[in-house]
């Protein structure tokens, strides 16, 4: 598998459930549009769409 080089925990797009870019405060999700860390549920698992 890829190596992890960050340590910060993948986050998701409330919305969409895809992994975002960016961060630690504001992050882009791949559908357009920006996602701010504090909108981000730290709980949300997200469903394995694709893998
Ligand atoms: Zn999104």
């Amino acid at each position: 598998m890829a190596t992890t080089t960050s340590a910060r925990p993948t986050a998701w797009c409330p919305s969409h459930g895809t992994p975002l870019e960016g961060g630690p405060i504001l992050f882009r999700c791949p559908e357009g549009h920006r996602v701010q860390a504090a909108d981000i549920d730290r709980e949300y698992q997200p469903r394995r769409a694709e893998q």
